[in-house]
This record gives structure tokens, sequence and C-alpha cells, in this order.
């Protein structure tokens, strides 16, 4: 057994990131400014979204992206039920009205013939989550929204760095929300961005970002500006400070090698599992594509097991393999099942891998021998509970 724990994620932070942050700290200038403008100039550059707006988190941006669309009560935006509670929270928060559609099995991304059945006159919008960091079928969710003159959001919270069909997530001239929590592909401590091929909608968002202030703090400070401000709408405090951005300027240019290293990781488990049949490793999306495998999310088939899935995550812990759950189907958590009253078995996919999914240690600092030692604790804890 291993004798150090391995946790399921740890942030990737050199020297690099950290005398960034102190040049910062030492600058006199900490909260939004130039730095968070660079970042923004790196991260349009990188993904090739024509506008971007830097925030406090994903679940800020998915809260202004949705604000932007004016959701009147009784206006349903479609998600997937598999997915963190921001998606659906944010939905509740602008005003709209949840719809789940459920997930294909395999690569548990929404099912775009699920979005369809589930359209009705008052459908606004459709928000994808690329899961784990793999995309989901935007042709057909793109062609779904168009017949039916409705908004496409992408949850993009894994997705920094994930290709379709040739481009990067953020350039496929829709509106994508990424996230810069410290277990996502790149962090920024806590950090979002909102990428958007629409202007007018940049600058909505822009504004509602900084209590509706029409200049920001820090230019009003530089030696040619001016004090004074004006309040255009009553805006949020969801803007990214220099502290942030000076994180973010970093990972950024480490990307590439962070993906590269989580794709030789997931080789591995990929390998390993195709020989475990009470594991179901997660399949790949046929369209040409690069995952970013933000999460390693395979099923453990606890009907050949005497133990649950939760069981088996305190059995790996047992055996130091830290592991994470992305994630219970939302209609599992209390409030949804209370608010959003699903009938039992309207998403057959999403309760089969909410019961059985979990997510493995992945994440850049680690070797190909921990992924090894984790392979084997998978296997002996299935050894163990066999049924
Ligand atoms: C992490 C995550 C979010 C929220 O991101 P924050 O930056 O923590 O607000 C939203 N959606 C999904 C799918 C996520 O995994």
């Amino acid at each position: 057994m291993r004798e150090t724990f391995l946790p399921f994620s740890i942030p990737t932070i050199g020297d690099e990131e950290i005398n960034e942050v102190v040049d910062s700290l030492r600058s006199g200038w900490i909260t939004t400014g130039p730095k968070v403008k660079r970042f923004e100039e790196a991260f349009k550059s990188y993904t090739g979204a024509p506008f971007a707006v830097p925030l406090a988190s994903a679940t800020a941006g998915l809260h202004l992206a949705l604000l932007a669309l004016k959701l009147a009560p009784g206006d349903e935006v479609i998600t997937t039920p598999m997915t963190f509670a921001a998606t659906v929270t944010m939905i509740l928060q602008s005003g709209g009205t949840p719809v789940l559609a459920d997930i294909q099995p395999g690569t548990l991304n929404i099912d775009p013939e699920k979005i369809r059945a589930r359209i009705t006159p008052r459908t606004k919008a459709i928000i994808p989550v690329h899961f784990a960091g793999q995309p989901c079928d935007m042709d057909a969710i793109f062609a779904i929204a168009a017949e039916h003159g409705i908004a496409v959001i992408e949850d993009a919270a894994h997705a920094i760095g994930t290709e379709y069909k040739g481009k990067r997530i953020g350039s496929l001239n829709s509106v994508s929300v990424f996230s810069f929590h410290p277990i996502k592909n790149i962090t920024t401590g806590e950090g979002g961005m909102v990428a958007t091929a629409n202007e007018q909608m940049a600058e909505e968002i822009s504004l509602m970002k900084f209590h509706g202030m029409n200049r920001e703090a820090w230019k009003r400070y530089e030696a040619s500006g001016t004090p004074n401000y004006d309040i255009v709408l009553p805006g949020f405090k969801y803007n990214m400070m220099d502290l942030q951005a000076a994180l973010g300027l970093h990972q950024l240019d480490k990307l590439d090698g962070f993906i590269g290293k989580r794709q030789e990781l997931a080789q591995i488990y990929q390998d390993a599992f195709a020989e475990v049949p009470e594991i179901a490793t997660p399949s790949l999306v046929p369209y040409p594509h690069r995952h970013a495998w933000h999460l390693y999310t395979p099923l453990v088939r606890i009907e050949e097991l005497s133990i649950d899935r939760d069981r088996f995550m305190v059995e790996l812990k047992a055996r130091n393999i830290g592991t994470g759950l992305h994630f219970k189907a939302i209609h599992h958590h209390s409030y949804y099942q209370e608010t959003l009253r699903i009938p039992a078995g309207e998403l057959p996919v999403a309760d089969y891998a909410s019961e059985r999914i979990l997510s493995l240690p992945l994440f850049p600092l680690m070797t190909p021998d921990d992924a090894r030692d984790v392979v084997a604790a998978v296997k002996d804890v299935i050894a163990a509970n066999r049924r």
C-alpha cells in the first residue's frame, strides 16, 4: 500500500506565479488593474475569443451571462443534471426556470436529442457543460438553438484548452464561461472569465461586474484620469484582482504542458482499467477534439460489489488515495429535489452515473507511479469487496 496520502487534486504553482504575486504586492496596486488587462489579452489570444471579461469566479460569469439574457418569470433554461450546483443555481438567481435534459452514457455530456425533447415555447437558452474537459456535440446544440432562436451559454469551467473540431472552446461564436478555481486546469486562486463573440454582451457584463460603474477604478486613479464616475445600472462586485491575474498569466503559459501531463496520466488509467470489468472507463467523443482531461471520472459497477460508491471512496482513502465526486446529479440534492420535483425515472442515465461515479487523482504534479498506485488501490478495493 502507498505510504503517503495522494490527494485528488493540488494546483501546480511555480516560482513564476509566486514572484508575480509578490511583484503586485510590492507595486502598490493589488486589485483590478494592468495585470487583469494583460491576463484578459493573453486569454483571448490563447482561446481565440473575440471578447473576454475577467471575473471573480465562473459562478459570477454564469450569473452575468444569464442576466444579460433578461429572462422573464417562467422562461426556461435547459442544462445537464451532471454539473456543479452553480450552473443551475445561477439560472434561478437570474429569474429563470431550470429544465434538466439527460446525459449520454460514456461521455456524461448532455444529450442533444434530450435537449430537443425539452424545448418549449418558454425555452430561452441552453447551457451545455463540457464535462471533464471533453467538448459537447456543439454542432447539434447550435442547430437546435438556431432552429428555435435561443441562446447558448457554454459552461466551460472544465474546458480551458479543450478543442472542438479544431477550434478552442471560447471561440465557437457563442458565450463560454471558464473557471480558475484551484482544482480547475489553471487557477487564479478563485477566478473566472466570460468569453464571447458578442461585443454588446461583453460590454454589458463588464458594466454589471463592477457596480454598473462606467469607468474602472484603476483608470480613474491614473495620472490622466479623473476621480469622477457615474453609475449607469445597479451592478455587482464580481471583478478579478491583479493578485489573481498575476497567477493566471503564468498558469496560462503552462496550460498546454499541464494538459500534456493530464493526458499521459489519463492514458495510464484508461489502459489499466480497460482490463477491470468492475470499472467502466470514460468514453471519448467520436468527433475531432482535444480532451483537456480536467477530471478522470470512471463509473464503479456497484452491482458487482458488496459496497456502494461512497464506501468505495472510503476504502480508497484508507489506502491513501483521495477522490472527488463530480458530480452527484443536481436533482439528487435536497433543495433541487424539493423545487424541481423531477419525476422518478425521467433522467435515468444521470441517475445511474450519479450513484457510481468518482473522480480519481489527476493533476500535473502526479507521476506515472502515483497513477499506478491508484490503479493498484482500486483493484485491491474491488478484490476485497466482490459480491
Ligand atoms: C467549478 C465549476 C463551476 C463554478 O466555478 P467557480 O469558478 O468555482 O465559480 C461551474 N460549473 C462547473 C461545471 C464547475 O465544475
